[in-house]
């Protein structure tokens, strides 16, 4: 496939270190709150991405980190640590804070049909591991003490920022959050590895180290996680736009200073979702989550199927006419697929591999999902048997995930139960194949005879034989059949 690089600001071929294989690490949440819908929409780009390179025949190995310490309200290591900040708010511990969100997460996840990734770790699990990485970036000289804390040296580096000039608005966001000066940094740059002299009388968790009791920063985590469950060569790195810096350029500084060698081959980022008023974040507006969309009585789905109608690298905006818009398409193309049950000839397996062809080469043009829904449509207009068109849609909801046969049954159980229920009148009930013209008809001819009707009554029994529906009467009612 081709994707958009944004190491390199252009659009690539995609290729891995190891043929066939990818390994690919995504920044997991901050479990101190639920995730809002916008975090959310870089989850469900990056599961499609992921699906996509398996649909093309990769081997994936997925590793996601989930941030239960050191995180800071500013990403340039200042504020307070929002885990705590979460516990706080709850009168809660920090652990329980951390289970209570982790899991709420991977449940919108599950609505939202994304796959857990292969690797989850909870950062609190691989403190030795920062520890000994911290240790060798001081014993290189990439990382020096100062104040209590460890900071990484980004004057040791031939080159930091390396998104910046693809964007300059991602630096802007470190610039301006890094209101609180650290007398500490050599550089105004330089971050923390490691606080020992934690700024926080009262933070939680602290684990013993060479430097003092402390805490890891937010960004050694994703690197010692990535490097220990990825190897030391990166092929994908995932992540939302407003993690490129300093998150990301501070993870690729100490990855590649540790390793001494080029760490991950490419970067993917996802754009914000916006509302009216802006950029969606937690403090601002209404906090939009799966909880709240279902609560107004949206399908999670229907927020997945808005998202990929859209490009992950364009600002997409929210507003509930947008999402009323997205939802009404979804439950159309979910009837249509419902409408897709003909038994008549096999998969025509030369229709379908071309159908094939053109997804991949449309979807792999930098993951151009709505191409992909618009594959979906191409599919279902088709000149082809509904056999045919059932196995190419199963085959794209395997990438897309929009659980399409599966809501297309459901909707037609919902329908045939309709339909009975619909065919009860009088007292006299209509049990059928789900058929609502059959069930009506043999319900007039119920009518007819109580009418005394006879004629009318035979006249519509003829009518039900040509169409090759068997009737018998039972008490209460009739059952019919198609013979
Ligand atoms: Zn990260």
């Amino acid at each position: 496939m081709y994707l958009y690089n944004s190491a390199t600001h252009k659009k690539e071929e995609f290729q891995t270190h190891t043929p066939g294989r990818v390994e690919m690490y995504t920044c997991g949440p901050t479990v101190y709150h639920f995730a809002h819908i916008g975090n959310l929409r870089s989850y469900i780009m990056e599961d499609v991405l992921e699906k996509f390179l398996r649909y093309e025949g990769y081997d994936v190995n997925r590793v996601m980190n989930i941030t239960d310490v050191g995180h800071l309200a500013s990403d340039a290591d200042t504020g307070e640590d929002k885990m705590l900040k979460g516990a706080k708010r709850e009168n809660k511990s920090v652990m329980d804070i951390a289970k209570f969100y982790t899991d709420a997460f991977f449940d919108d996840c599950a609505k939202l049909n994304i796959k857990t990734p292969e690797v989850v770790q909870p950062a609190t699990g691989l403190i030795d591991e920062f520890i000994k990485t911290v240790s060798a970036l001081i014993d290189k000289g990439y990382a020096y003490l100062a104040g209590g804390n460890v900071y990484f040296d980004t004057s040791k580096l031939d080159r930091y920022y390396v998104f910046n000039d693809h964007d300059e608005e991602d630096l802007a966001v470190g610039v301006r959050e890094g209101v609180e000066e650290d007398q500490n940094k050599r550089n105004k740059n330089d971050f923390v590895l490691w606080f020992t002299k934690s700024k926080f009388e009262d933070q939680a968790l602290k684990w013993d180290s060479p430097w003092g009791v402390g805490y890891p920063g937010w960004h050694i985590e994703c690197s010692c996680i990535s490097m220990k469950f990825n190897g030391e060569y990166l092929d994908l790195h995932c992540g939302g736009v407003d993690n490129a810096f300093p998150h990301h350029t501070n993870e690729i500084a100490q990855s590649e200073a540790y390793l001494g060698h080029p760490w991950c081959r490419q970067w993917f980022h996802v754009h914000h979702l916006n509302t009216n008023s802006g950029k969606m974040s937690k403090s601002k507006g209404e906090f939009l989550t799966v909880s709240l969309l279902e609560e107004k009585g949206y399908d999670p789905l229907a927020y997945r199927f808005f998202c990929l109608q859209s490009h992950y690298r364009k600002g997409l905006v929210f507003s509930w006419e947008n999402l009323d818009n997205a939802a009404g398409a979804y439950n159309k193309l979910v009837k249509r697929v419902a409408a897709l049950t003909g038994t008549e000839g096999g998969v025509d397996e030369e229709a379908a591999a071309r159908f094939k062809e053109k997804f991949l080469t449309q979807v792999g043009n930098d993951l151009n999902t709505s191409m992909g829904i618009t594959c979906l449509y191409d599919v279902l207009k088709a000149p082809v048997n509904d056999a045919t068109k059932r196995a190419v849609l199963a085959s794209f909801d395997s990438v897309l995930s929009l659980s399409l046969l599966e809501k297309a049954a459901a909707l037609r159980e919902k329908e045939a139960a309709q339909a009975k229920s619909a065919a009860s009148a009088g007292g006299f009930t209509v049990q059928g194949e789900g058929d609502p013209a059959i069930d009506a008809l043999v319900l007039q001819r119920a009518e007819a005879k109580k009418a005394k009707n006879f004629a009318e009554a035979d006249h519509i029994r003829d009518e039900l034989k040509a169409q090759g529906v068997e009737v018998t009467d039972v008490p209460g009612g009739a059952v019919w059949k198609r013979v």
